[in-house]
């Protein structure tokens, strides 16, 4: 299957494994190719001069974020991360310390920024930015999914993942960009999404699905797009158009908005609710993909914003949108103004499906069988940027609890993973922040393995057969890895496909069932 080893199951996982050096350092994801720099604004290859515009561009960063200063002077190197990366963990390589992480950016930080590190170099563990540094910050900050584990044991809050993006960041600038990323981030800005997914295919798919429902409930529940003048535009990720168990979670919406009884569409201009410019630091173009959102929602005419299950999405919208496009308040160009205008503010801009769903089941207007998902004992991964770069419902821990009400609401057999890989603690999946790429396969393996073995145990005690997740890539990551594991690929579920599978709605195949034997379970 693979050349490389699948880590086993730690009899004690907070042990760290011996330490091997540079085990991971040959783990570089490829150099982006000229197009994909140039179609997103970076140099096309490494720059004349590369070193000194490096250097240039981290005290530009310095200057624009406060936060990248502060983090990069105020570790004691006290060692509270260190066993806290799931990479670290998976491939006991001390590179991916948190803190040594850190150190691969900070050490040329205090070469060319404090007067310790330009006089005394070797005394601060300053270093010059040379081509060895940047293959090294290619590998290892390319080993780093930005999920922020680490910060929350930080007694300082020192956010990795922050690092991480300014060094991504600075790579881009000079012309040494991650070819997965800037080319997916190419597609996006031209094309609406990214697989690449003109809307003609768009279309002809998501009738596919609404013939599956229809064959399945009976009802002609639809999955509408470009529908001017609807209430609702859903912004979901591409994967949900062609991947499991992602396509079982977008019929589950469309479940929920037809017994809702609501007016929703799609966009083809802006059919992807993914923003990986995050992942590269890059605001510029985070704030053009997600004025593609803008556009759309203004040209359709809609009232809300309801985003799909997706992670890292859900952070850029939760946190960046408004700022940077408008859609929620603090945007103050005339677009963003329009836009504030024309939505709906008696409900949260944006909204998550989650919360959509949970506002439905609180008001009892959803109607559920839960025995339809009595086959399965379910547990859930809370998905890193959900759980800690963003919230749900308004309130401290709605991101954890809403979630997990919607399953408990749709399914009888629901366990929690250990509270140590869950919540806020929660473990990344290993294929975050821009890593879900098959030149990176042996890390995304590796670094599962603390939430594999967090599965593994409630397998064991509880007799678990599937995981939900609410991100895209999760739900991708682990389709892919948990056979690694000796895990079925099919045990990572979409928490609206328990959703869906478990709805009765009016006037369906599943209701006359129901009611026609008076063998409701209604809850
Ligand atoms: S942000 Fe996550 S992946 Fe990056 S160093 Fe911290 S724990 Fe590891
Ligand atoms: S926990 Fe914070 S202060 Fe301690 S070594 Fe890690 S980054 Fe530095």
């Amino acid at each position: 299957m693979a050349d490389f080893q699948t880590p086993e199951f730690r009899q004690f996982p907070s042990v760290p494994n011996r330490l091997q050096a540079d085990a991971t350092k040959h783990l570089s994801p490829f150099v982006a190719k000229p197009d994909h720099q140039k179609n997103i604004g970076f140099p096309g290859e490494l720059v004349d001069n590369w070193e000194q515009k490096a250097i240039e561009k981290m005290g530009e960063l310095l200057s624009k974020y406060r936060s990248l200063q502060v983090y990069l002077d105020s570790c004691v190197k006290c060692g509270a991360c260190t066993d806290k990366c799931h990479y670290f963990q998976g491939t006991s390589d001390p590179k991916n310390m948190p803190v040594a992480r850190q150190d691969l950016l900070r050490s040329v930080y205090r070469r060319y920024y404090t007067i310790a590190g330009k006089y005394f170099p070797k005394l601060v563990g300053a270093r010059d930015m040379t081509r060895e540094v940047l293959d090294e910050w290619h590998s290892y900050f390319h080993q780093c999914s930005q999920c922020r584990r680490c910060s929350v044991f930080c007694p300082y809050g020192i956010d990795t993942a922050e690092i991480s993006m300014a060094a991504r960041e600075i790579m881009d600038s000079v012309g040494h960009g991650q070819k997965y990323c800037n080319e997916i981030l190419g597609k996006v800005q031209t094309i609406g999404n990214n697989l690449g997914l003109p809307g003609p295919a768009l279309e002809a798919t998501l009738e596919e699905f609404e013939e599956e429902i229809e064959e399945d409930t009976g009802l002609p529940v639809k999955i509408p797009i470009d529908v001017k003048g609807a209430d609702i535009l859903l912004i979901t990720p591409s994967a949900d158009f062609f991947a499991e168990p992602h396509i079982d979670g977008l019929m589950g919406y469309a479940k929920v908005f037809h017994e809702a009884g609501v007016n929703w569409t799609l966009s083809s201009y802006a059919s992807e609710a993914a923003n990986f410019s995050m992942f590269i630091g890059s605001y510029s173009n985070l704030k053009k993909v997600a004025e593609r959102i803008r556009k759309a929602a203004l040209d359709l005419g809609v009232k809300r914003i309801v985003v799909g299950e997706c992670g890292h999405a859900w952070r850029v919208a939760y946190s960046f949108w408004n700022t940077v496009a408008g859609i929620g308040s603090g945007g103050d160009d005339v677009y963003a103004r329009e836009l504030q205008k024309q939505l709906d503010h008696s409900y949260p801009i944006p909204q998550h499906i989650c919360e959509f769903t949970y506002d439905l089941i609180k008001e009892n207007k959803l109607r559920f069988n839960k025995a339809e998902n009595d086959h399965r004992t379910v547990t859930f991964h809370d998905s890193c940027n959900v759980a800690r770069g963003s919230r749900m419902g308004n309130y401290a821990g709605g991101q954890f609890d809403i979630p997990r009400a919607l399953i408990k609401a749709s399914c009888n057999n629901f366990v929690d993973m250990d509270i140590s890989t869950i919540k806020e603690a929660t473990y990344c999946c290993g294929g975050g922040g821009g890593l879900l790429t098959d030149d990176l396969m042996e890390i995304r393996v590796k670094g599962a393995l603390p939430r594999m073995e967090a599965l593994n145990d409630v397998v064991k005690s509880d007799g678990v057969t599937h995981m939900a997740a609410i991100c895209a890539i999760c739900k991708a990551q682990f389709a892919k890895i948990l056979p690694y594991y000796n895990f079925p690929m099919d045990m990572i579920l979409s928490t609206h496909q328990l959703v869906g599978e478990a709805l009765v709605m009016k006037g369906s195949l599943q209701e006359q069932e129901l009611d026609g034997n008076g063998d409701d379970d209604d809850s």
